[in-house]
Formats: C-alpha cells, sequence, structure tokens
C-alpha cells in the first residue's frame, strides 16, 4: 500500500486523533530521509510492534551548525517514498520549514548535562536543534512509541532524557546500529565519500573493535585504549578525528577506568564527511 503522505501539523494532529481514539497505537520513525537499512531497520521494529507506523523525513535546518551540510544534505523524496510503501508505512510525515517554523518561532527545547559532551561539544546548539524539534514533532504524531538508532546514541539519550523530565507520553525504543557488510554504521552521509574515503571509513569500526580487544586484554585505563584508537585511526591518509572517548554509557561523563557499562563514541572526519560509530561494553570487573 501507497503510504499517505500528511504535509501538514493539523492534518497530521488530526489523523493521529483520529488512530488514537479509535483505540490503535501509533510507532513512530523520526528521520531525515535518503533512507537506508539504518532506517528500515527501525521501521521494521515499529512495523511488529505498533498498529500504525507514521515515518517522518524533515531535515531540519535547526540542528545544522553555520558550516555544516544543510544546503547539500541528500534528498530524495520519490525513492523514499518507495522504500516506506515496500516496508509497511501507513503515514509520511513530510512538512517544509514554513510549517515547522513559521515565522515568529522563539521556543527551544533543551536538555543539559547530557548534551555537553562528545557531539555536543564539537556541534553547538545541535541537540538544541534535535530535542525542540524532537518535542514539537512527538506532540504532532502523538505516538505512543518512537525510535530512535544507538547510531546515534547520545542523540537516543537526550531524547530518553527530555521525554522523562517533560512527562511526555510515549515511550522511546532504541534499535541496534545496521552496518554495511564490511562494518561501515550505515549513513545517509556515507554517500560524499571517494572510494578512497570509504574504504578509510572503515577505520571507526576497525578502531572500535581494536579498543574491545585491548579491553577483552585486561586493559582499564582508558587513556591507553583511547591512544591505541587515536594512532590507529590517525593512520589513515584521509582522516582527521573530531573526538574518540569513554564515557559512562547513562551519564556520558567520561571515565578514567573501565568499570561498569561504558560507552566508547568517536566522530571522525573522513576528507570533508564526519562519520559517528560507537560501541556499548560492559568490561568485566
Ligand atoms: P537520520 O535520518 O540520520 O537523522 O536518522 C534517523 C534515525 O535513524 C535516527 O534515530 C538514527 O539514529 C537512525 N539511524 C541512522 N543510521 C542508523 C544505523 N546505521 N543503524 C541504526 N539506526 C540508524
Amino acid at each position: 500500500m501507497t503510504p499517505r503522505i500528511i504535509k501538514t501539523i493539523h492534518e497530521m494532529q488530526t489523523e493521529s486523533n483520529r488512530i488514537q481514539t479509535s483505540g490503535k497505537t501509533i510507532g513512530f520513525v523520526p528521520t531525515m530521509g535518503f533512507l537506508h537499512e539504518g532506517h528500515l531497520g527501525l521501521i521494521r521494529i515499529a512495523r511488529k510492534q505498533a498498529d500504525v507506523v507514521v515515518l517522518s523525513i524533515y531535515v531540519n535546518p535547526t540542528q545544522f551548525g553555520p558550516n555544516e551540510d544543510l544546503a547539500k544534505y541528500p534528498r530524495d523524496f520519490e525513492w523514499d517514498a518507495k522504500l516506506a510503501a515496500q516496508e509497511g508505512v501507513d503515514i509520511i510525515f513530510y512538512p517544509t520549514d514554513e510549517e515547522m517554523y513559521p515565522q515568529g518561532f522563539v521556543t527551544t527545547v533543551r536538555v543539559d548535562q547530557l548534551t555537553e559532551g562528545l557531539c555536543g561539544a564539537s556541534r553547538p546548539g545541535h541537540f538544541d536543534g534535535v530535542t525542540t524539534i524532537c518535542a514539537k514533532i512527538f506532540n504532532v504524531v502523538k505516538p505512543n512509541f518512537a525510535i530512535f538508532g544507538q547510531k546515534d546514541a547520545q542523540q537516543a539519550l537526550v531524547i530518553r532524557q527530555m521525554v522523562r523530565d517533560l512527562n511526555l507520553d510515549l515511550e522511546i525504543v532504541i534499535a541496534p546500529i545496521v552496518r554495511e557488510a564490511d562494518g561501515l554504521a550505515m549513513s545517509s552521509r556515507n554517500v560524499y565519500l571517494s572510494p578512497d574515503e570509504r574504504q578509510d571509513a572503515l577505520a571507526l569500526r576497525q578502531s572500535l573493535q581494536l579498543a574491545e580487544s585491548i579491553i577483552q586484554q585486561s586493559e582499564r585505563n582508558t587513556s591507553v585504549v583511547l591512544q591505541k584508537m587515536r594512532e590507529f585511526i590517525e593512520s589513515k591518509s584521509t582522516t582527521k578525528i573530531d573526538y574518540v572517548e569513554i564515557v559512562d554509557a547513562e551519564s556520558l561523563q567520561p571515565i578514567a577506568e573501565l568499570s561498569g557499562k561504558v560507552l566508547i563514541a568517536l566522530a571522525v572526519f573522513v576528507g570533508k564527511t564526519r562519520l559517528i560509530d560507537n560501541v556499548l561494553i560492559e568490561p568485566p570487573s
């Protein structure tokens, strides 16, 4: 079935109210489009768990910094709609900037602490844009649950915190990272990579695997692990590290000694393309 395409907030809210009144559940997958298997993994989880699946496609300008790739961010709505149809999406919410940010819009939703490190440190204002658009869009789609990818680990935790703090009436589900056959985490931005860069981009995942194996051999000092990861990534000719960090998996605070559940997260420029990846581990104590 072809998904219904809804472009206005009013129509989406009316439809969501109708679905909820009829006793059906709504599973929601927010995306910026240019869909790949990572997004489809989220949609499949929603399809299994909800009566009605809503996918949003919106390249949110407020989460891009002035020197980032907003203008050239890849877009292909026709293709996305085709994939969404194949996956059994019921509704695509596809608003314009004017619809989401009309003249006179002045509100920002901000989560502190969790947004300070990692991507928050290198992309000032990014998470304010993310939380503001998510708060808005949750109020428009009114889902029972929304699915986010572990690929954007910090984003998922920030959204979960916002939902808790603002008592938003939905559940946040976090889905595993979907990867290419060679290990590269799927991303809409992978299309920017030249063949050489595509090869070097494997260093992100490989450095995480390197960290895991060093930790498995009983290394517990995070700076030793991080140093080895940095050396590995920097050995590639097109890579430039934005950050490589080992943090507590809940608070996202950097840790000196590995213990409990930790997140190893990194952002690396491969050529001009900034890619992220991460792994969650719990070393035996
Ligand atoms: P984006 O369109 O990049 O904003 O991503 C929309 C959602 O898809 C976010 O919740 C991402 O975390 C998730 N996502 C993107 N890539 C992947 C991936 N490779 N594996 C799992 N989830 C992903």
